[in-house]
């Protein structure tokens, strides 16, 4: 551990966990334990979202209770829906769930155009401190490519850098803006660390750090010293560092040079979009944020207005957000069978959605699946 700084968590030793078990979050204090109302269920907060959201979500939660899942939905309310209905679309009631049960899963959201609401996906973010956002992208059977074999993770720090909202005009005539960038040391180390963590329980090999410090000296130079510093607790992952201009174009150059990806905020946001280009767009990826005390599972895209509610929805984004929840929660063999069936399902073009250039759609692709795991 270096010095000058407080360890946010040990480091995990290898053989400590189960490498297949995705949760990494300490979950073992008391205060920290998802609420049961019943112990052989988990409660889990379900909000449903606007536009495409509740289409996709039913298809989800009928597949995850044809796989016996032990989950217990609360429903709550977020976005259009909410705000249309009492004028707040990120409800107190909402908040207070969330803030009970630890865990949701989230359909995405409209934020209201010109209304002075804020993304109620940051809000959330910021709200329960979800400092990691961990996109898997994986090749996924039948997806079409352009690229090989790809199987990388980024790890993008969800608080901090360029999105703290701190932007300003310089002058009255409005000639010049500024934006402030915040970085900071324990900040950093918590999602390096999570990155490092995840590695040695799901037996990956390597974390690569981006930066630009080479520009950005102070703040992005900050986040690669703590990076190096963490990298010494991990003698056996593999630790390099890549410059985030030269990373897009091994990216789709070389993309099996990378395992796990562990960044700042905005470059983050946009190679974790880069990755899911590779393995087949926005309607394949899932994700996961997560703070030490509450994760929400989403989708990447957004709400799709334009095809909402005309059963044309992918639901394979939030079914993947579902099953790294289900492995959260420790039920992964649930999670292994919805998995494979999934797999079985992406090639039949017979039954997937026409965004992945098949002729059925989320009914079809839902009864499809649901066949295939059975
Ligand atoms: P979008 O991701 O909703 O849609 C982009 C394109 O992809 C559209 O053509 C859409 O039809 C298609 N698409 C997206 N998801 C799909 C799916 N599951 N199946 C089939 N096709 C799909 O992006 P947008 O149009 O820029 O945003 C619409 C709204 O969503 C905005 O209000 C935005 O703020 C919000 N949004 C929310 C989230 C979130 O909640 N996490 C993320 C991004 C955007």
């Amino acid at each position: 551990m270096f010095s000058g700084s407080k360890q946010l968590r040990s480091p995990v030793k290898i053989g400590e966990a189960d490498p297949n078990i995705w949760y990494y979050i300490p979950c073992n204090k008391p205060s920290m334990q998802p609420s049961r109302q019943d112990k052989s269920m988990h409660d889990i907060v379900l909000i449903k979202g606007d536009g495409i959201g509740p289409e996709i979500t039913d298809s989800v939660t009928e597949i995850l209770a044809t796989a016996k899942a032990d989950i217990n939905w609360i429903p709550a309310q977020a976005g259009m829906e909410a705000f249309e209905k009492n004028g707040n679309p990120l409800p107190d009631e909402t908040v207070e769930l969330i803030e009970k049960h630890k865990i949701a899963l989230k359909g995405p959201l409209t934020t209201p155009v010109g209304s002075g609401f804020r993304s109620i996906n940051v809000a959330l973010r910021q709200k329960f401190n979800l400092y990691s956002n961990i996109r898997p992208a994986r090749t996924l059977p039948g997806v079409p490519t352009h690229f090989g074999s790809v199987d990388l993770v980024t790890f993008r720090e969800n608080t901090q850098g360029m999105y703290i909202g701190r932007e300003r005009w310089v002058d009255e005539a409005r000639t010049t803006a500024e934006s402030i960038a915040i970085v900071t040391r324990e900040a950093s180390e918590r999602i390096i660390r999570a990155a490092f963590d995840y590695a040695v329980k799901r037996g990956r090999k390597k974390v690569s750090l981006i930066h630009k410090a080479n520009i950005l000296k102070y703040t992005t130079g900050l986040f690669l010293k703590v990076g190096q510093e963490v990298a010494r607790d991990y003698p056996d992952i593999e630790f390099n560092d890549m410059i985030v201009d030269n990373t897009a174009m091994q990216m789709v150059i070389r993309p099996e040079i990378f395992d796990i990806i562990v960044t700042t905020n905005l470059f983050g946001d946009i190679l974790s979009d880069l990755a899911s280009g590779l393995v087949g767009g926005l309607g394949v990826t899932g994700s996961a944020n997560m703070g030490d005390e509450h994760a929400i599972f989403e989708a990447v895209h957004g709400s799709a207005p334009d095809i909402a509610g005309q059963g044309k929805a992918n639901p394979t984004a939030l079914l993947l957000s579902a099953l790294m929840m289900l492995e959260h929660i420790g039920e992964i063999d649930k999670a292994e069978k919805i998995r494979k069936a999934l797999y079985r399902t992406l090639p039949d073009k017979n039954v997937i959605t026409g965004d992945l250039g098949g002729d059925g759609n989320t009914r079809i692709f839902t009864e499809a699946l649901i066949r295939n795991m059975r």
